[in-house]
């Protein structure tokens, strides 16, 4: 018998104070957008959360003013013990709000509380201190004036992590001791909001963030285009990555493209098959793999193939979908209805290109966003779901026979974020981790995070990395965090 019934109700939203209607975050101060205003939903149920002010290209300008004015004025002017002192209070902030920011971005995103609430969440916070310590720890921070920032970084971030996006930009941002305009995505503005009266709780000074929800082509296109900008850091599509890099080039902007990829989870004969199988699922179930670095290709020895196909469906069907807001739920709502879309197109292709399609047996609310967890085996690499980023949870199975041809398949593939490889042979790891082209590399794991490890990747996937001192380099003039 299941006590599960039993458990305790789901996350109240009753500790939001959400306001009917949010402006724009402008040197200091919330501000009507120009461009017209829009509704964010819940994507599990289609509800609307609150009306979002968009910002228009003029309202960008105000912002890199406000951005341009604080760097200028009080920011570049500061000691880094001093930045640093504000961002320990975000920091904190972060900590003593922790549980009301995870039940908003679970709302608006989608995404399961469990994950916000013990992984987003706390990440954001880890985040905002290591990147705190950094502010004084600079060689030549303890001299008053930061002489290498680069002055008011742009940043546009997607919607699959956006509290955590955020922090991944605005943290080295601030401790390098540059001003920041920020573009959250549109389905997913909340925490961004939530984030701009941290700020002022923290008494960061005017100007120094700026946050603007707004349309991709209009504030974000802006943004990118605006000459006051001294940097951009885009997470998102590579089609967007692309013409972003198009349109600065020749510009003395910097730029750091955090984009897509098709990862690689490499379980060998001989790997622990029971843990393999776990992180065979945290890689491509977790945040229903809305994740760039997920691990979408299973390359799975052919002799353990059948054991680990087995293992895992068994273990798939105890995966619980539903009112992401439920502390048991493990797989939420796809963030947005063009999302949903996206990834049934290219389920439905591979089970058209010959693919054998496992779907989990289970109910889907009526209203919302919702794809079932799927697995397709007997994928050819020249299937479309073995190349195409799904962005969903949907799993491709191939096979290999020996470590030159996983190298082989693992590496077929415009991308290059991320891959996790299963064995217990330590010189087996490290040969094939080697061999590997992608930035990130789990061994025997997938999808950990941690603010001192770099992130980033190789290919088509991006370029610069983000977190530890690597990250820190992405937002100074010299490129030297030292
Ligand atoms: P997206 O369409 O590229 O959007 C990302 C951000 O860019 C959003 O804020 C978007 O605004 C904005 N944007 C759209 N068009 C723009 C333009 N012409 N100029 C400037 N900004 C523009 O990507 P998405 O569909 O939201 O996110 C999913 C993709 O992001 C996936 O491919 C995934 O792999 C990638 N991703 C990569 C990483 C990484 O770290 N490498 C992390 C997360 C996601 P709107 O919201 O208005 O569209
Ligand atoms: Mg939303």
């Amino acid at each position: 018998m299941s006590f599960l019934e039993y458990a305790p109700a789901p996350e109240s939203t009753s500790i939001l104070k959400l306001q009917k209607s949010y402006g724009l975050f402008i040197n200091g101060e919330w501000v009507d957008g120009g461009d017209k205003s829009y509704t964010t939903i819940s994507p599990s149920t289609e509800k609307p959360i609150a009306e979002i002010a968009h910002a228009s290209a003029k309202d960008v300008d105000r912002a890199v003013s406000a951005a341009r004015a604080a760097y200028d004025t009080v920011w570049s002017r500061m000691s880094g013990a001093d930045r640093g002192k504000y961002l320990f209070r975000i920091a904190r902030l972060i900590q003593e709000r922790a549980r009301e920011l995870a039940v908003a971005e679970t709302l608006d995103n989608g995404k399961p509380i469990r994950e916000t609430r013990d992984v987003d969440i706390p990440l954001v916070a880890a985040w905002f201190f290591h990147y705190a310590g950094w502010a004084d720890k600079l060689e030549w921070a303890g001299l008053g004036p930061n002489p290498k920032a680069l002055g008011v970084a742009g940043q546009i971030i997607p919607w699959n992590f956006p509290l955590l996006m955020l922090a991944w930009k605005v943290a080295p941002a601030l401790a390098a001791g540059n001003t920041v305009v920020l573009k959250p995505a549109e389905t997913t503005p909340l925490t961004a909001l939530l984030f701009a009266d941290i700020c002022q709780q923290a008494g960061l000074p005017d100007g120094v963030v700026n946050i603007i929800p707004g349309r991709g082509e209009v504030a974000g296109q802006a943004l990118v285009e605006h000459p006051g900008v001294n940097k951009i850091a885009f997470t998102g599509s590579t089609a967007v990555g692309r013409s972003i890099a198009r349109t600065i080039a020749g510009t003395e902007k910097k730029l750091t493209l955090e984009l897509g990829g098709k990862g690689a989870n490499i379980v060998f004969e001989d790997a622990a098959v029971d843990e393999a199988v776990e992180g065979i699922v945290r890689g491509i179930f977790f945040n229903q793999g809305h994740v760039c670095c997920a691990g979408s290709r299973l390359l799975v020895q052919e002799n353990v193939h059948d054991e680990i196909v087995e293992k895992l469906t068994r273990r798939l069907g105890t995966l619980r979908l539903g009112d992401p807001l439920d502390k048991n739920t493990d797989i939420g709502a796809i963030n947005s209805k063009e999302q949903l879309d996206r990834i049934t197109a290219l389920a439905n292709t591979g089970e058209s290109e010959g693919a054998e399609r496992w779907t989990l047996d289970c109910e889907i609310p009526t209203n919302g966003f919702w794809f079932r967890p799927t697995v397709f085996t007997n994928v050819a690499t020249s299937n479309t779901i073995a190349r195409e980023e799904i962005f969903g949870p949907v799993l491709s199975v191939l096979t290999f026979r020996t470590a030159e041809e996983a190298i082989t398949k693992a590496n077929n593939t415009p991308y290059g974020l991320s891959a996790g490889i299963w064995t217990q042979n330590a010189s087996r790891m490290l040969r094939v981790a080697d061999e590997l082209r992608a930035g990130v590399i789990w061994a025997n794991t997938f999808n950990q995070f941690d603010p001192t490890s770099p992130f980033g990747g190789y290919k088509e996937s991006g370029y610069g990395r983000e977190g530890g001192r690597h990250g820190l380099t992405a937002y100074l003039s010299n490129g030297d965090a030292r």
